[in-house]
């Protein structure tokens, strides 16, 4: 059995910006009310007869949206950034070895993927969520969307067992 969290009608949502590095009109820094929404499917179980408490799934997710929220997204992991200086008010960073930003560290996410497309933010998210679950004996699979705003995201499935 599924179920799902639809993000714009449980409130799991951030707005933050970010860059599509080397993309033509994407490459500069812009930003997005993003939405996740999740999918679960398991067997039923527990006093409740539940696939997953909602509550918790919800918990999980928000405070993930929390962490991203009103920031600027910075994909460390990708060979065109290069952060050149950090402590703990600034952040300086190079892209393509020709754009220079130096942003204050409140205001970015320092994030360990290669990019940060709906394509990896899913991936990121997915994988923060399975650090959190825990009894997972009786899931199948964890399916998470990041929307880019209303119309359009990217879908990632992580499965447990495998
Ligand atoms: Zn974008």
């Amino acid at each position: 059995m599924r179920v799902n969290l639809d993000g714009i009608h449980t409130n799991l949502r951030f707005s933050a910006a970010h860059m599509v590095i080397g993309h033509e009109s994407c490459g500069k820094i812009h930003g997005h009310s993003y939405i996740v929404d999740v999918e679960v499917d398991g067997e039923r179980s527990g006093q409740f007869g539940f696939v997953i408490d909602f509550k918790i799934l919800k918990n999980i997710t928000r405070n993930i949206c929390k962490s991203l929220d009103h920031r600027v997204l910075i994909p460390v992991d990708s060979p065109d950034l290069t952060v050149t200086y950090e402590d703990d008010n600034t952040v300086e960073f190079s892209v393509l070895d020709c754009l220079e930003y130096k942003l204050p560290i409140q205001d970015v996410v320092l994030l360990p993927i290669p990019s940060t497309t709906a394509e990896s933010l899913s991936v990121y998210i997915t994988d923060k969520i399975v650090e959190e679950i825990k009894d997972l004996d009786t899931l199948n699979y964890i399916d998470v969307q990041v929307n880019e705003g209303i119309g359009q995201g990217a879908s990632n499935r992580y499965y447990f067992n495998e």
